[in-house]
């Protein structure tokens, strides 16, 4: 399937100048979604995964059916403040000024072989942040998968380290 004829290209959005890939066309098309999870599966398939997290919000969407899939568990990286319990924390650098990441501090058991999901990579900031909450709790990251990735923003150049999945590529 091609998956691409499912993403919505915006331009100019959320300002002038960047084209954003819009992946709710391709979420409310069931087959898609399907097709996209599957494939996400099958990468995963003989990873070992005990365990997905993702970053919000749409980490969560790419994430959460896998984990269904497989009958693993999610575990949900989020903006700070939202999380009820003891966390952990990154930094991450943002195009403007920083933002900051959390997980619950209990979500990983050390040794956890972990699949990390979102929807797309662009300069690699957001999924460094949530790699090192990973490894931090001592979790082992068996690979990471996206549905797209920007490869003119060389984000892979940060996860050089890491086995990596995507399954569009602009
Ligand atoms: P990075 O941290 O790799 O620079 O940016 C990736 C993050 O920004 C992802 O969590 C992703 O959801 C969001 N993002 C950046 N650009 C786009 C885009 O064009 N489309 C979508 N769907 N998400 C984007």
């Amino acid at each position: 399937m091609d998956l691409k004829q499912y993403v919505t290209i915006v331009e100019d959005w959320p300002k002038p100048g960047i084209r954003f890939k819009d992946i709710t066309t391709l979420m409310d098309n069931g087959d898609a979604y399907r097709y996209a999870t599957d494939q996400i599966m099958a990468y995963a398939k003989d990873k070992s995964v005990d365990l997905i997290v993702g970053p919000e919000a749409r980490g969560f969407i790419i994430g959460c059916p896998v984990a269904y899939a497989l009958g693993v568990g999610f575990a949900p990286v989020r903006k700070e403040g939202k999380l009820p319990r003891e966390v952990i924390k990154v930094d991450y650098g943002l195009e403007y000024g920083k933002d900051v990441l959390t997980i619950h501090k209990d979500a990983i058991k050390p040794g956890q072989r972990v699949l990390i999901t979102d929807d797309l990579l662009a300069t690699g900031g957001t999924i460094e942040a949530t790699i090192k909450l990973v490894e931090d709790l001592g979790g082992v990251v068996a690979g990471i998968a996206f549905l797209i990735e920007l490869t003119y923003l060389d984000g892979r150049e940060k996860l050089d380290n890491y086995d990596v999945l995507t399954l569009m590529q602009y």
